[in-house]
């Protein structure tokens, strides 16, 4: 198990490394799928950048997802369902309160990498009236590469389960619009997840989405910030060279 986790301990340090200011202290947390019926998350209150494979815990698949179905009336029933669902029962560590978004994303999104973070860059823009253009516009071709030509923007919830309904519900909305998942997602006055197949694919993804943001804030700063019209963003998306670029990117990825 310790090697399985390898490329999930070796991203999940590379997001916290204290340099790239995605993360302080206990916050963040990211996940990786093992196989069809489970999944390996961050343990509550262990800090990114030093994290082992101790400090993660494997769950089960199927019962986070039926909190989401069927909501608890209560965090004691809420708690005692997750602890359950932990594939050693006999373990010390207790899951992220993010558990049930990470489930429902890996799920919902067919992902199999998942990286949560709260930069500093990225909460300044989400912290603002700004956050949905943001979420909506891209302003250089990069960012349409690593980042999609949307981000889905969720309003802002509190941690823990009520946070991934609201995720999940305009999940769906932006499955139905676009017909394909996000690979970014932003929190309204929170902070922001990467979705993708690799650990490469996740670090790509966070270090685009913040220089986006600094881009923006700079932007904003000078004057009226300007973006791609949708049909540049389509374009470049959808270009052969481009096409060709991101799946390097998610090749490169594996060998990390
Ligand atoms: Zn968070």
């Amino acid at each position: 198990m310790t090697k399985q986790l390898d490329s999930l301990v070796n991203m999940t340090r590379a997001l916290g490394e204290p340099q790239n200011d995605y993360v302080v202290i206990g916050e963040g947390n990211t996940s990786m799928r093992l196989d069809a019926e489970s999944f390996a998350v961050k343990a509550s209150g262990q800090q990114m950048h030093n994290i082992d494979a101790d400090g993660f815990v494997s769950v089960y698949l199927e019962p986070i997802l039926g909190l989401l179905d069927h909501p608890p009336r209560s965090m004691s029933e809420q708690k005692a369902i997750t602890e359950a669902a932990r594939l050693d029962q006999n373990s010390a560590r207790s899951p992220s309160i993010e558990v049930s978004f990470h489930a429902m994303l890996l799920q919902e999104c067919g992902v199999k990498y998942i990286g949560h973070t709260h930069p500093t860059a990225i909460n300044q823009v989400l912290c603002t009236e700004h956050a949905a253009a943001f979420a909506r516009q891209r302003r250089f071709p990069d960012e349409v590469v690593l980042c999609g030509p949307q981000s889905l923007l969720a309003p802002y919830g509190d941690p823990g389960l009520p946070l991934a309904l609201i995720i999940r519900q305009h999940l769906r909305q932006f499955l139905e619009r676009n017909g394909e998942a996000p690979k970014l997602i932003l929190l309204q006055n929170h902070g922001m997840i990467a979705l993708g197949d690799t650990p490469g694919e996740i670090l790509n993804i966070t270090a685009m989405a913040v220089k986006a943001a600094r881009i923006f804030a700079g932007a904003l700063q000078l004057g009226k910030a300007t973006h791609l019209p949708d049909e540049e963003v389509q374009h470049l998306y959808k270009r052969p060279d481009e096409i060709y670029r991101r799946q390097l990117f998610v090749e490169e990825g594996k060998t990390h």
